[in-house]
């Protein structure tokens, strides 16, 4: 049995999906042990009992103003007065643009090894091995640690969601947070409203097939059919079709959906290495040689202005009958 403290995380007051597939990474891990969430904001009232019905047995909502916007320094230093009163024996977080800062800073702080981008956990003999992919989703690794507290980050979408019966126990906890070196003014938002990219079950990306920022449209007609997100290549982005907030790759966000639909992407290892573990690929592109297409689990030879808008017709007619 551990004790194992989780970090949620939340986005315009409701939880985010890999809150709860942390929680369950946590289940495992715990073994029956006591799981602690750590929620910030006083809006996390509202979501408490979810966590409560994910494993959580007791929350911490963090409610100081000063970690209304995520700072390095103001985050760090309220977690380690949590992690020095909870004293857990596993500590894990989501592997978002937050955990992957704040997670190597506390590790850091603590002295601890730091295993990310965790995709799976299992629990073999008592011990804790952890799965991540490595070389850029061309190889996995499973990793265990041999000391100290195990601390890791966890890939979006990877780990189902496990329901529990449960109620949870409420703290309040206001941090001692002070001499703050740096302070946030204003942050402006580049995508607005929308699905959330990294946590989306379906993505439509373009490449630099798409030629022009208005070739996206025809991928957000079929987006919005799908439920879907918009991404892109580097390609694209270099070629200002669009924000670098949707590149996918190495150098961009890594996201794992239910479906993927590459327009005009031929391919690189690095687009590949942010995209390659989604559950379906499926690649449009005019060049049969693409390398696109040794990934794809469909692949359609075709001109992507004429193939996408027949898609979302397609759709549009499944989605409507069924
Ligand atoms: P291209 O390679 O130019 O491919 C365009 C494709 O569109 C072609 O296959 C073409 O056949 C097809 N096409 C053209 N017109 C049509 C049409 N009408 N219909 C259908 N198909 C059409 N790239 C990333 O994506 N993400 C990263 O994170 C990333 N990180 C990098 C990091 C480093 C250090 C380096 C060196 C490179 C990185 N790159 C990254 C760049 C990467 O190597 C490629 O240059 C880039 O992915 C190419 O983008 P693309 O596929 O859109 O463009």
């Amino acid at each position: 049995m551990r004790k194992v403290l989780v970090l949620t995380e939340a986005k315009a007051g409701n939880l985010r999906g890999v809150s709860l597939e942390v929680l369950t990474a946590a289940q495992r891990i715990a073994e029956g042990g006591e799981i602690v969430a750590v929620a910030i904001g006083s809006d996390a009232t509202h979501y408490a009992k979810v966590l409560g019905k994910h494993g959580a047995k007791k929350v911490y909502i963090v409610g100081n103003k000063e970690l209304e916007v995520y700072t390095t320094d103001a985050y760090s230093q309220a977690l380690r007065q949590i992690i020095d009163e909870v004293e857990p024996e596993a500590i894990l977080m989501p592997h978002t643009a937050i955990g992957k800062d704040l997670a190597p800073r506390l590790a850091a702080r603590y002295g601890l090894g730091l295993v990310s981008d965790v995709i799976d956990v299992q629990v073999e003999d008592g011990e804790v091995l952890f799965t991540r992919p490595i070389y850029s989703g061309k190889a996995f690794e499973k990793r265990n640690v041999k000391s100290g507290t195990l601390f890791a980050t966890v890939r979006p979408n990877n780990i189902p969601v496990e329901k529990i019966d449960g109620t949870i126990e409420v703290v309040h906890f206001n941090a001692e947070i002070k001499d703050l070196r740096t302070i946030v003014k204003e942050v402006v938002r580049k995508t607005t409203g929308g699905v959330d990219l990294s946590e989306a079950k379906v993505v439509i990306s373009g490449g630099r097939g798409v030629k022009s920022e208005e070739g996206f449209k025809p991928l957000e007609e079929l987006a919005e059919v799908l439920g879907g997100a918009i991404g892109a290549s580097r390609g694209a982005c270099d070629a200002e079709y669009c924000d670098y907030s949707l590149q996918i790759g190495q150098t961009g966000k890594v996201v794992t959906p239910d479906l993927y639909i590459a327009c005009g992407i031929s391919g690189a290892i690095q687009h590949l290495a942010g995209m390659s573990n989604s559950k379906i690929v499926v690649a449009i592109n005019k060049d049969p040689e693409a390398p696109i297409f040794q990934v794809a689990d469909y692949g359609i030879v075709g001109d992507l202005f004429e193939v996408v808008p027949l898609l979302t017709e397609e759709f549009k007619k499944l989605l409507v009958t069924s």
